[in-house]
């Protein structure tokens, strides 16, 4: 079985990077339950505790928590990943299987709960170490493992990819793996809020769907709030980012004047100039309709 189990565990890292390309990386439970099939059987990626092992497996394949809030990711200040053991007992079989995967290095994927139901993946994470005394482990994305503990080698480096690492290295990863937590649970707030809809055009198909800063998020204020986002298309997206299109505080839609007068196909005529003048679709709750202040400070960019 173990060789099976890695070849699984290796199919599963692919099936989960596929699924993110839907999904933008929040997984429904149901598909981590029923969706992912090797050789035409399906193998449960989460399950009822924590510590997941599929049927037959010896090492876990998953670890969940379920979070306190929206941006609480796990991790701590020094970039790693702190688990607890189920219960009191090292003795269990679920801690058992997680100091097995500590000595034989095998990866995980670690599901974060961003709401009932919801989860944004993260894997491969090896656990750097491990404290039953303590009851519990320490994880951390691939390549900050060399730099943690330069006398482990994974089995499978070349697998993963493991590279030689430095402080810059683990720092890049740990920020990556931040975003991608907070990025994937602000998309998912914000499409929610607007009912898995674009805001402008009413698209609903939410592959071509955005989560929009409406302030960007390199700036002091473009934080990852519903209140700062937009449920926006690709296109108009792309517009709203490129000032084609402007939102006036009041919720109104303006187009740029020269791509008003221009004469092209219908993309242009439906996609972007009869955008003018309409009025957004806005979200159910009030406390979740975007926030004026953000939008004026915006708008003023497209004008100039
Ligand atoms: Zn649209």
């Amino acid at each position: 079985m173990a060789n099976q189990e890695e070849e699984i565990r290796a199919a599963a890292f692919a099936w989960l990077e596929d699924q993110t390309k839907l999904n933008g990386g929040a997984f429904e439970r149901n598909d981590l339950i029923n969706k992912f099939y090797y050789h035409g059987q399906n193998i449960t990626l989460i399950g009822a505790s924590g510590i997941w092992f599929p049927k037959g497996f010896t090492i876990p394949i998953s670890i969940t928590t379920t979070s306190t809030g929206p941006y609480d990711d796990g991790f701590t200040s020094e970039g790693l990943l702190e688990y607890r053991y189920r219960g009191t007992n090292p003795d269990h079989r679920d801690n058992i299987g997680l100091t097995k995967a500590f000595e034989q290095r095998t990866p995980l994927i670690y599901f974060h709960s961003i709401k009932p139901g919801k989860y944004v993946a993260v894997w491969p994470l090896f656990i750097v170490s491990n404290d039953p005394i303590n009851l519990k482990i320490k994880a951390a994305i691939n390549p900050a493992l060399n730099y943690l503990q330069p006398e482990i080698q994974p089995v499978n480096s070349a697998a993963f990819n493991i590279r030689e690492s430095d402080i810059g290295v683990r720092r890049y990863i740990t920020a990556v793996t931040k975003q991608r937590l907070h990025q994937t649970a602000f998309r998912e707030f914000v499409l929610d809020a607007y009912s898995r809809q674009c805001t402008m055009c009413k698209l609903q198909h939410v592959e071509l769907l955005d989560a929009a800063h409406i302030i960007p998020d390199s700036e002091k204020d473009g934080v990852p709030i519903v209140q700062n986002g937009l449920s926006l298309c690709k296109i108009h997206h792309a517009a709203y980012d490129n000032n084609i299109i402007g939102i006036t505080p009041d919720f109104t839609i303006k187009v740029r004047e020269n791509v008003l007068s221009e004469i092209d196909g219908p993309m242009l005529k439906y996609g972007l100039q009869s955008m003018e003048g309409k009025t957004l679709i806005l979200p159910a709750r009030k406390t979740d309709y975007p926030d004026r202040d953000r939008l004026a400070r915006r708008y003023e960019l497209f004008v100039a």
